[in-house]
């Protein structure tokens, strides 16, 4: 008997957790959080305790109440006991917080099987955010803090990493990961060997982005395979085939930063390396140098160490580091305290806002709406600030989106959306699940699951936490 259950990614985009049971042996497919859930009890004020290990996260569904898969120290900070893992592995399909970032409370005998460039990501994102309870994918702190100090050092945790086509095993399960272009490096799509036969898991794919030709590996793949099953991705079904492209924004954004005569600043997610790479090719193709802050570094480097991402050093001539103000204001060393900055403060491509005001057209600057108030130091005169990330599609984004207008509109700075979706579209998805026409459809990663259902697989309402035979 094959079975797989679904504990997150029903009826919502992301937080996905999969369970997939081969006659015994287990593994999880994502372990992601659940933005959806989770904001539906907490916010900026109110968040789950970290005093009553995972209970609180239990309480309220953030994650499933099943046996032989949590960290010891979390279950007995609730009041229970430690179990043995029951699950022989997780398989994350990329480095998004929907996916990876409730691994957090796994079983440290749980190992991670991921991409190498994901592996990588993960330690960008560890090395430059503050430990809590809810991202501690790399390692974490035995809880209560108190008991383990800071004296002994964080657990870390098993990470297996694979490239595409090869194939690996977690017990009898044999898994081929194939890479598939998403906004994020190193993101693949599998084909599961079960004993009922191949089951693919798309993880999160499209086909409009730099790399799509990845993407039609994995059709290709998936098409030979002949699976019995598909679980998708269709965070985008009901959107209609469009121009939209990473070389539009390169296009569109060159022209718009061409026409301004002071500073150009641009805001995108760091985790999309090809965002990167169009903002930093029309750095380099317009003369100018890309300003980028000290997080942003942790990841280019990271990246920088995959060859085949191609990203320029940190020490090129078209990017420059800058250093925020801390405590006295005055850039001195002894103000900075987080070690992410401190072991870069000796490099030699460090500006600060001032050096950016004596020629703020020689610039563009990666500035995230959180960092607006180095607007105030950066003193802009009728500069140019493109979005680059979706528009907002909650109550609390169109909130900060107004937050962020009135500051373009205090600085007099032109707004200009330039975006392209990590998703695939609905047209394409329906022809890629035609293509490959698994037997079975099981849609996740989407609030429209129903606009599956006239495809010739036989397509499967999902319920979360029920479990369906392959
Ligand atoms: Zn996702
Ligand atoms: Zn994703």
């Amino acid at each position: 008997m094959v079975n797989v259950t679904f504990y997150g990614g029903v009826d919502e985009i992301g937080g996905n957790k999969i369970l997939l049971d081969d006659h015994g042996t287990k593994i999880f497919l994502d372990f992601g959080m659940s933005f959806k859930r989770r904001g539906q009890f907490f916010e900026e004020f109110l968040n789950p305790r970290t005093a009553n290990g995972i209970g609180d996260f239990l309480e309220m569904g953030l994650i499933p109440d099943i046996p032989g898969i949590y960290r010891s120290d979390l279950l007995e900070q609730h009041g229970r006991k430690s179990e043995e893992p029951a699950v022989s592995g997780v398989v994350l399909s990329h480095a998004h917080a929907d996916h990876a970032n409730y691994i957090s409370f796994l079983h440290k005998d749980i190992p991670i099987y991921c991409g190498e460039t994901c592996k990588r990501i993960i330690n960008a994102v560890a090395e430059q955010t503050t430990r809590d309870l809810e991202n501690e994918v790399i390692d974490f702190r035995i809880r209560p803090l108190y008991r383990s100090g800071y004296k002994i050092p964080p657990v870390i945790r098993k990470f297996r990493t694979f490239t595409t086509g090869k194939k690996f095993k977690i017990d009898s399960i044999e898994i081929e990961p194939i890479h598939i272009d998403h906004s994020v490096p190193g993101a693949y799509a599998f084909l599961i060997y079960t004993t009922e036969g191949p089951l693919i898991y798309t993880g999160d794919l499209r086909m409009h982005g730099l790399h799509a030709e990845m993407t039609d590996d994995f059709i290709i793949a998936a098409q030979q395979a002949k699976a019995v099953a598909m679980i998708t991705e269709g965070t985008r079904i009901e959107k209609k085939k469009t121009n939209e492209s990473e070389q539009k924004i390169y296009y569109d954004s060159k022209k718009k930063i061409q026409q301004c005569k002071t500073l150009s600043i641009v805001d995108f997610n760091f985790k999309d390396v090809d965002r990167f790479t169009t903002f930093y090719n029309i750095a380099k193709d317009l003369g100018k140098t890309l300003v980028i802050n000290f997080k942003h570094a942790c990841f280019l480097e990271q990246y920088y160490q995959d060859k085949k991402l191609k990203v320029p050093p940190i020490t090129d001539q078209h990017l420059a580091l800058l250093k925020p103000k801390r405590l006295t204001g005055t850039y001195i060393n002894e103000d900075y305290t987080d070690t992410y900055i401190k072991k870069r403060l000796h490099y030699n491509n460090i500006i600060t806002a001032a050096d950016i005001t004596k020629n703020p057209s020689r610039y563009m600057i990666v500035l995230n709406f959180w960092y607006f108030s180095e607007l105030i130091d950066l003193k802009p005169k009728r500069g140019l600030y493109i979005h680059s990330l979706s528009e907002p599609f909650n109550e609390e984004m169109e909130i900060s989106y107004d937050r962020m207008k009135n500051w373009l509109g205090h600085f007099d700075i032109e707004f200009f959306q330039s975006h392209c979706s990590g998703h695939i579209n609905g047209d394409d998805l329906k022809e890629l699940i035609k293509t490959v026409h698994p037997k079975k459809l099981y849609p996740i990663h989407t609030e429209h699951p129903r606009l599956f259902k006239k495809l010739p697989s036989k397509t499967i309402m999902v319920k979360e936490g029920k479990t369906y035979k392959l």
